[in-house]
């Protein structure tokens, strides 16, 4: 499980990167966002998103009461919140396997349901460090590789 770390020293910094990321997912890729409230989940999500529609002012609502908000994009795209699932069996039917079948799913709160997440999944941490961020991202290979290429360490 190789290891990159960047420090993004703010909101645009953190854009940045989700749109950098947009060029390393594939079909299949889950990627699993964790960190608490506020660190910026919701912010690589959107990014990420708006990125892989080409479109910068698309509507990417939280998934917070919903669970899960889907994007019928290039490569679809299933943003899941799971704060709120009360078991991670919920997981199927909110669609996980489904979305991972020619999509890929962006996970918030994956601790939540984490041994029910595909083992080859994209790791991202996210913590406060001074007033930004670092992103920390385990992934296997060749996964890691393919995102090391997109982002500059
Ligand atoms: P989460 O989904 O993890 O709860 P959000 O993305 O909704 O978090 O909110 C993160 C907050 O932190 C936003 O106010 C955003 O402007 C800010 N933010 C995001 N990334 C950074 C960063 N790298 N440095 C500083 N502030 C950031
Ligand atoms: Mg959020």
């Amino acid at each position: 499980n190789d290891l990159i770390s960047i420090h993004l020293a703010d909101e645009a910094a953190m854009i940045r990167f989700g749109e950098d990321l947009a060029l390393a997912v594939k079909p299949g890729d889950c990627l699993a966002l964790s960190g608490d409230l506020g660190a910026g989940k919701s912010t690589i999500a959107r990014a990420l998103i708006r990125a892989i529609a080409d479109d910068g002012d698309l509507e990417v609502p939280s998934p917070t009461f919903t669970l899960v908000q889907t994007y019928d994009l290039k490569i679809p795209v299933a943003h899941f919140d799971l704060y709120r699932i009360s078991d991670p069996s919920e997981l199927e039917e909110l669609g996980l396997d489904e979305a991972l079948s020619n999509g890929i799913a962006l996970i918030e709160w994956p601790q939540m349901a984490e041994d029910d997440l595909p083992s080859d999944r994209i790791r991202l941490r996210i913590e406060h460090e001074g007033d930004g961020r670092r992103v920390t991202i385990a992934a296997p290979e060749p996964n890691a590789a393919r995102i090391r290429r997109v982002i500059a360490i």
